[in-house]
């Protein structure tokens, strides 16, 4: 039985025994991908995932409330003003970002959403110097528009992640081999 169902048509990295396996922009991204699944955000999960130049895990993220801000008090809904959750969201990549203990001077960020400009802030801040991401649904928003903007300034670097990779995890495929 297969431990991990890995499908990906622009694999590029075998193993000796020719096995599949997954390469580095795929295994961030589906970090980054898992991270985005414990949002709480009943319309939009992201996810973030912060890599050093060695191709080491920094940090973590996702879109949720402030820590001791008990979710089931706080709204949830789409509009603006205090009765939305706009005022009150901490944004994967932010979260990503707080939560790293180290200085993140050249490092990648994987994101499953174009940052938006309040992110792009901190990014530049953070001295991350590149930015990978796979949706950019927002592509047309003053928000996207102004973290081009700022991003394109500061020289840091942005590119979409282009994949038709599919994974599929089963933990039953583990636990009964
Ligand atoms: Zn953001």
């Amino acid at each position: 039985m297969e431990r991990l169902k890995y499908i990906s048509p622009t694999l590029t990295e075998r193993t000796t025994k020719q096995m599949q396996i997954i390469n580095w922009d795929d295994y961030f991204m589906a970090v980054a991908y898992i991270s985005s699944l414990r949002s709480k955000d009943p319309r939009t999960q992201v996810g973030a995932c912060i890599v050093n130049k060695s191709n080491r895990i920094i940090s973590t993220g996702y879109n949720g409330m402030p820590n001791n801000c008990e979710d089931s008090k706080m709204p949830w809904q789409n509009k603006e003003g205090l009765e939305g959750k706009y005022l009150y969201v901490v944004h994967s990549e932010q979260n990503a970002i707080l939560h790293a203990k180290v200085d993140l001077t050249d490092c990648i960020i994987y994101t499953t959403l174009f940052p938006c400009n309040e992110c792009s802030k901190s990014i530049i801040q953070s001295g991350i110097s590149e930015i990978v991401y796979l949706s950019d649904k927002y592509n047309n928003t003053e928000q996207t528009i102004a973290s081009r903007f700022i991003l394109d300034m500061a020289g840091v670097k942005y590119r979409q992640l282009i994949s038709n990779t599919k994974i599929e995890v089963n933990f039953n495929n583990i636990t009964q081999n």
